[in-house]
């Protein structure tokens, strides 16, 4: 028997809005434990929640952005459910009326084909607080609780661990892009629940499926997902029965256990929140925050291509990330020279920042910092040799290569004749070496121009040392 996975996705974003979802409350990260409460986000008696107008204002913007029609009516709903770390024991969310519908993100496969998936949903919620466990307690922490989260729902469009990351992967770049949510998975500001079921390939039911909750990181969930697909299958060749139920992945194992059997809607008794009134929402604000999208991954990699000529791997690696992609852009103004630009972000910048784990903004470079250094090596004030060894300086120090290069007596020497001095100099102390080479030991070339740069300690345009040198030894030494 063939068979196929099927899989749909629930990803929760966290919304970077200054204040939680239902009150004046901080959002940041990191802050002491039980620091950013207050009675409306503990749930105490009588407080009552006023709806975070941004939340709206980022929901509408994401379900533009994932091409989603958005509701012109919508509200929120009570879900109810017990659970340590929901002060409130029940959940503000949108049940009847989600915010969008029927949306699609483009992803594209390693073989380059394209493949559209397609989004249930989307809607508006509250997040919960955060447990922490020790080997004897367990602790409590309400920052959270009431941070906004949208949950974006996907159709079961996906079949394999790559088209998911693909999917997550397409979802943070948009929304990282119009600037909803910083999506650090790490940090828990993006959280993939993935649905997976198996079936005959030439089946038209569905499976059984399972849910795996709360799935941090890429390798996860690509492990989740073929995981699922050979305990699925083997369940099915065995004849046994599949149940629908809530599993979570195991890391130390690497396996899914079962939590519970899945609930239904009616489970949760969802009812409409009577403290948020319902929202209409006009068509001045859907076009008025339709003008704040900036251009997307794709629009982005298209330009890329056709505007600076770029390679459809680098214009795809730049366009996926738009902070480097605007580094790059802005480089490119200053030193008019989108080749070389490119060449450096993507060779010695990406090294660099690989090597020491750093983002482009954690560190000093600077763009006008970057192009002069392009120019400074295209007027040939520099050697690109010279260039690389000040890029760390430029990188770590955040100074312009021009005070670098002044500093350290760094010009490069096209002094042909200063050059040319140089070059006899070497020559003829080294007559032995000169006859080895002209008797054929051609490596001794590349010796005798090592030998001009250390003199000139890194300083001799290279391409005049090549010049002369071989015009020196073919007329004096033959
Ligand atoms: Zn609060």
């Amino acid at each position: 028997m063939e068979f196929q996975t099927v899989i749909g996705l629930e990803v929760h974003v966290e919304l970077n809005t200054k204040s939680k979802i239902f009150c004046g409350c901080s959002t940041e990260f990191g802050a002491e434990p039980n620091t950013e409460v207050c009675p409306v986000c503990l749930g105490l008696p009588g407080a009552l929640p006023v709806l975070n107008k941004k939340v709206v204002d980022y929901a509408i913007k994401t379900g533009l952005a994932l091409n989603c029609d958005i509701a012109r009516y919508t509200m929120m709903d009570r879900k109810n459910y017990f659970y340590p770390d929901s002060p409130k024991n029940y959940q503000i969310t949108q049940d009847r009326f989600p915010i969008c519908r029927e949306g699609n993100v483009e992803i594209e496969l390693g073989n380059g084909e394209k493949k559209s998936i397609g989004i249930e949903r989307i809607h508006m919620e509250d997040d919960a607080g955060k447990l922490i466990h020790n080997e004897k307690e367990t602790f409590i922490d309400f920052n959270r609780a009431g941070v906004p989260l949208l949950e974006i729902v996907s159709k079961p469009h996906m079949n394999s661990a790559e088209e998911a990351i693909l999917y997550v992967e397409k979802l943070r770049s948009i929304l990282t892009c119009i600037g909803v949510s910083d999506c650090k998975m790490e940090e828990g500001s993006l959280r993939v629940d993935l649905n997976i079921s198996v079936k005959q390939v030439e089946s038209k039911e569905l499976g059984v499926r399972a849910e795996i909750k709360n799935l941090n990181s890429f390798k996860f969930l690509e492990k989740a997902v073929n995981y699922e697909r050979e305990r699925q299958i083997k369940a099915i060749e065995n004849n046994e029965v599949l149940f629908m139920e809530t599993r979570r992945w195991d890391e130390k194992n690497n396996i899914t256990l079962s939590m519970r059997n899945k609930e239904e809607a009616q489970d949760y008794r969802y009812f409409p929140e009577g403290d948020i009134l319902e929202m209409i929402i006009s068509e001045k604000e859907i076009e008025d925050i339709k003008s704040t999208i900036p251009e997307l991954e794709h629009e982005k990699k298209d330009r890329f291509i056709k505007e600076y000529n770029l390679s459809n791997y680098d214009a795809s690696v730049l366009s996926k990330d738009y902070k480097l992609a605007h580094f790059f852009e802005k480089t490119v103004k200053s030193c008019k020279d989108s080749k070389a630009a490119v060449n450096w972000i993507m060779g010695d910048i990406s090294c660099y920042l690989n090597e020491n784990k750093l983002e482009l903004n954690e560190t000093k470079l600077k763009a006008e910092n970057l192009g002069e250094l392009i120019k400074l090596i295209k007027d040939k004030v520099i050697s690109s040799t010279i260039g690389k060894k000040i890029l760390v300086n430029i990188i770590e120090e955040g100074k312009s290569p021009k005070d670098i290069v002044k500093e350290k007596g760094l010009i490069q020497n096209n002094d042909e004749k200063a050059i040319l001095e140089m070059i006899r100099g070497i020559l003829s102390k080294n007559q032995d070496k000169v006859k080895e080479y002209l008797e054929g030991k051609g490596n001794l070339y590349t010796w005798f121009v090592g030998q001009i740069m250390k003199e000139s300690r890194g300083k001799a345009n290279p391409s005049i040392v090549n010049k002369l040198l071989k015009s020196e030894i073919e007329n004096n030494f033959k």
